[in-house]
C-alpha cells in the first residue's frame, strides 16, 4: 500500500495469495488493508489536498506528462505483470499500458484549455464569474477488467489534472498492477500525501472511502449491484459511477453482413468479453439472421483460446473463477430454456488454468433469460432475431442497463432514427460496441443501471471539478 508518501503493508494482518489466471502460478502476495488503513490514507489526503492549490494548471499539466513518460519507460514490465495478473493476452496488455500513458497525456493537454465563464448580469454594479476548483478528496474504486488503463483514463489522470487528492482502492485480483502505476505516479513527482493506494476488500477499505465524511467525491467503476450500494452509502457526495453494460448490437436487414460479423466477433472476444461495452447480445433482423450467424460462427471458430503470455494469443483467460461461473450459469440457463449453442459453450481443455473459455455462439436465446438481460462478461455471442422495429425496441429495452450499443445499416436515416431511440450513453454505427476513444463522452443513460456521470476528456475534468461562482459589487 502507498499511504502518506510511503510504501507499507498496512495493519490488516491478512494477505491474499495472487495466482495468475494466465499460468496458474503464484505471482505475489497482496496485503488486505483494514478500515484504519483507509482512514489514515483519507486523513493524509485531507491534510495534503491543498498542496495542489500552490501548483498552477500548467504545473499540474506538466506532472501529467511526466507520469505518462514514466509509464512509457516501464511499459514492458507493467504489461507483463498485467498479462499475468489480469489474464488478458500480452498484446492487449501492451495496448492497455499504452492507453494509460495516453490518458495522462490527454488530461494534461485538456486541462490547459478548460475555460469557465463570466456572466452578463442585470445589476450595473455587479460582476459575476465562475471558476473551476478541485472538489477535495476523491475516493477512487476500480474493477479488475482494465486495471491500468481504466483508472488512469477515468480518474487518476483527470484527478491530478484537476488537482484533487485521491485515495485509490483497486479490485483485489488486480492490485499488483496498481502498485506499478502508483510507483510511476510517485516517481513523476505527485505531491506527497495527495495520492494513496489502499489495497484490500471493497466492502472493507472501499466502504470507508464511500462513507467517510472526509471524502467529497466517489469515483467508482464496477458492477451495477455494487454501484447501487455505493450510490446509497455516499449520498450527498459528488458521484461518478460507471457501472455494468449489456448494450445490444443491432443488425438491420440492409447491413454489410461481413463487416457486422467481423465487428461483433471483435467486440465480443476482446479482453475475453470482460468489457462494460462488450458485444453482449446481438439483435438481428429475421431476414438476415442465418446469413449473419453463418459468418459469425466461421469467424469465431478461427479464434482459439491460447495462453495469454504467448504473443500469438488473441483470446486469453477470464480473470477469476466467480466470473467464469457466471458465464457457465448464464449459458446453462439459456440452453435449458431452448437456446442452441452452435460453437463453444464450455471451459477450454488443456490450458494452464480452467479460466480459459471457448468462444461461444448461441442462437434462439429466450428474451427473458440472464444471458440476454444481464451482463455475462465472457467470450459469448447470444443472438436473437426481430421482425418489426417495435419488436426490436422491446428486446433492446429488456435489459435495465444502458451503456453502449452498436448498429449496422447502410441507411443513414435509419441509423439516426434507431440511434436516437435506443436508451444508452453511446451508439456506434457500423462499428463494434466497444469502440471508444478516451476524449469522447461515455456513460450510462439517465435512470439506467449503468451509472451516472460521464467519462471522457473534458467531461471527466468537469465532473471532478467544483464550479464556483464569484460575484463582485463594483462601485460605479
Ligand atoms: P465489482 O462491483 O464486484 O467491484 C468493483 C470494485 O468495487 C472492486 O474494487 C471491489 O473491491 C469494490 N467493491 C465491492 N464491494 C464494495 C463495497 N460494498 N463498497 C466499496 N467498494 C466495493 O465489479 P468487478 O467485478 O470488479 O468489475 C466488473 C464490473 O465493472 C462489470 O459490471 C463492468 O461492466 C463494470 N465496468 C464498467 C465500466 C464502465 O465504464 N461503465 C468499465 C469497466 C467495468
Amino acid at each position: 500500500m502507498f499511504i502518506d508518501g510511503a510504501w507499507e503493508e498496512g495493519t490488516g494482518k491478512e494477505w491474499l495469495r495472487v495466482v495468475s489466471p494466465s499460468t496458474g502460478k503464484d505471482i505475489g502476495w497482496l496485503p488486505l488493508g483494514s478500515r484504519s488503513d483507509a482512514r489514515r490514507a483519507i486523513a493524509s489526503a485531507k491534510a495534503n489536498a491543498r498542496k495542489f492549490s500552490s501548483m498552477s494548471v500548467w504545473q499540474r499539466a506538466a506532472l501529467c506528462q511526466a507520469i505518462a513518460a514514466e509509464i512509457e519507460r516501464r511499459a514492458g514490465e507493467i504489461a507483463e505483470l498485467l498479462c499475468l495478473e489480469q489474464g488478458k493476452p500480452i498484446t492487449e496488455a501492451q495496448g492497455e499500458v499504452a492507453g494509460a500513458a495516453v490518458a495522462f497525456r490527454n488530461a494534461g493537454e485538456q486541462i490547459k484549455w478548460l475555460e469557465s465563464a463570466s456572466f452578463p448580469v442585470e445589476d450595473p454594479a455587479k460582476r459575476a464569474i465562475s471558476i473551476l476548483q478541485p472538489k477535495g478528496v476523491f475516493g477512487v474504486i476500480t474493477p479488475w477488467n482494465f486495471p491500468v488503463a481504466l483508472p488512469s483514463i477515468y480518474y487518476l489522470g483527470p484527478g491530478i489534472a484537476t488537482g484533487n487528492a485521491m485515495v485509490w482502492t483497486p479490485a483485489p485480483t488486480t492490485s499488483l498492477s496498481a502498485t506499478l502505476l502508483v510507483e510511476c505516479m510517485s516517481a513523476a513527482g505527485v505531491p506527497e500525501g495527495t495520492l494513496h493506494l489502499v489495497t484490500g476488500e471493497g466492502p472493507v477499505v472501499g466502504d470507508v472511502l464511500v462513507t467517510s465524511p472526509d471524502t467529497q467525491g466517489i469515483a467508482f467503476t464496477g458492477s451495477s449491484q455494487t454501484g447501487k450500494v455505493i450510490a446509497a452509502r455516499s449520498t450527498g457526495k459528488a458521484q461518478l459511477l460507471e457501472l455494468g453494460g449489456n448494450g445490444p448490437t443491432i443488425v438491420l436487414d440492409d447491413a454489410d453482413l461481413d463487416r457486422a460479423a467481423a465487428c461483433i466477433v471483435k467486440g465480443a472476444l476482446a479482453n475475453a468479453g470482460q468489457i462494460c461495452t462488450a458485444t453482449e447480445r446481438v439483435l438481428v433482423a429475421a431476414s438476415v439472421h442465418d446469413a449473419l450467424v453463418e459468418r459469425i460462427v466461421a469467424a469465431v471458430e478461427k479464434v482459439r483460446p491460447q495462453t495469454s503470455t504467448d504473443p500469438a494469443s488473441r483470446l486469453g483467460a477470464l480473470n477469476n473463477e466467480e466470473n467464469a461461473q457466471k458465464v457457465d450459469t448464464h449459458l446453462a440457463e439459456a440452453a435449458s430454456l431452448g437456446a442452441k449453442i452452435l460453437t463453444g459453450g464450455r471451459r477450454a481443455q488443456g490450458m494452464p488454468t480452467k479460466l480459459y473459455y471457448e468462444p461461444t455462439v448461441i442462437v434462439d436465446v429466450p428474451p427473458d433469460c440472464a444471458l440476454h438481460c444481464d451482463e455475462t462478461f465472457g467470450p459469448v455471442i447470444p443472438i436473437l432475431r426481430f421482425g418489426s422495429d417495435e419488436e426490436l425496441y422491446a428486446l433492446a429495452a429488456k435489459s435495465p442497463m444502458g451503456l453502449s450499443a452498436a448498429l449496422f445499416t447502410r441507411d443513414v436515416s435509419r441509423a439516426f432514427r434507431h440511434a436516437e431511440r435506443i436508451r444508452c450513453g453511446i451508439v456506434n454505427v457500423n462499428e463494434a460496441s466497444n469502440y471508444w476513444e478516451t476524449h469522447i463522452p461515455a456513460g450510462g443513460a439517465a435512470g439506467s443501471a449503468s451509472g451516472t456521470g460521464r467519462t471522457g476528456g473534458r467531461h471527466t475534468l468537469l465532473e471532478m471539478s467544483d464550479l464556483k461562482t464569484i460575484t463582485f459589487h463594483v462601485e460605479p
